[in-house]
């Protein structure tokens, strides 16, 4: 029998408690062996202890540590499952893509919108496909969710209270688990899996807003290695010097203090395109970045591993291109 392994980080889905009372972390793989015994069925599975945190606390030293973690135990499996909170599920999805390089197993990520002890929960049917997921879909970090798979890297919590928590707006879908489970290939790798485990978590995300003051904004700039600016449509941001809230000066400071600044977009679909408006034209003759269609979790995870990983002159071409397929 095929074997996996189940790493438990926490989220709603192992979570217990009755309103009014706030949801807690709960004993998660007791509850699995009593609500989803088959899953035995379809693979021979170890379970893992990570972690049982609502998804709010983690941090860029846990994904090193789950990284890691995978990394080292990977080639005893044919993929993992890991749970995990909805809420930063796609920062951790990023980080994990980008830290396991060339990833010759699935690692899937999901959880769940109602714990798995309830009776409506979605908990069950999604550990049932991401246990598929894992043993038949892609070789390559992905969250299942109400039964589509998706590129980790490409996701965005889009429901706080439907099944349908995530959506991948601007990449199709990598699966979709209905009466049969249909997958699509996935990444080509090009080498060996290799860890890549650090970040350098000191960045800061802009997002811009009418009446956003920019001498608000300037005196962090020192203390900055790395800023995600998600601006609005296309790339863009105030400019107009009528009423002192150009934002001119934060890239032009930006630059002099050789900060990289990368632009996303507020819009779900589609990406930036610091060519179309004066802005982000502007922008651009001050050395910023364009995230193309990069979500933000994806832009912020991106920024913080390569400048661990990428000396700075080569920073600007490993940004603008895919590595793991998050974008464009
Ligand atoms: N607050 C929870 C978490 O992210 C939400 C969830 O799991 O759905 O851990």
């Amino acid at each position: 029998m095929r074997r996996l392994l189940l790493v438990h980080t926490g989220g709603t889905l192992g979570m217990s408690g009755r309103r009014p009372h706030a949801l807690k972390p709960g004993a998660f793989f007791r509850t699995v062996r009593q609500r989803v015994p088959e899953l035995t069925k379809l693979a021979q599975l170890e379970f893992e202890l990570f972690s049982n945190v609502d998804s709010c606390e983690m941090q860029p030293e846990l994904w090193t540590r789950l990284a890691t973690l995978l990394h080292e135990r990977l080639d005893d499996f044919d993929g993992a499952v890991i749970t995990h909170g909805t809420d930063t599920l796609s920062d951790t999805a990023s980080a994990l893509s980008f830290m396991l390089k060339n990833l010759d197993k699935p690692v899937v990520l999901t959880g769940a919108q109602r714990p798995l002890g309830e009776v409506r929960s979605d908990a069950r049917m999604n550990l049932i496909d991401a246990v598929t997921a894992a043993l038949h879909g892609p070789k390559e970090v992905t969250v299942c969710f109400d039964s589509h798979l998706f590129r980790g890297n490409r996701v965005r919590k889009v429901s706080i209270a439907e099944y349908d928590a995530f959506d991948s707006p601007n990449h199709p879908v990598l699966g979709v688990l209905g009466v049969e489970a249909r997958f699509q290939p996935g990444l080509a790798r090009k080498g060996r899996r290799t860890l890549w485990p650090n970040v350098v978590p000191d960045v800061f995300l802009l997002r811009i807003f009418p009446g956003l003051d920019p001498a608000l904004v300037l005196p962090m700039l020192p203390r900055l290695k790395g800023l995600v600016v998600e601006a609005y449509g296309a790339g863009n941001f105030p400019v107009s010097k009528a009423l002192g809230r150009s934002l001119e000066p934060v890239f032009s400071e930006a630059q002099r203090l050789k900060i990289p600044v990368v632009v996303v977009s507020q819009a779900h679909r589609n990406g930036v395109d610091l060519s179309l408006y004066e802005s982000g034209s502007l922008a651009r003759s001050y050395g910023a970045i364009s995230g193309g269609d990069l979500t933000m979790s994806a832009a912020v995870v991106k920024l913080m591993h390569g400048l661990a990983h990428v000396a700075p002159r080569g920073l600007r071409e490993y940004l603008e291109r895919s590595v793991a397929g998050e974008r464009s």
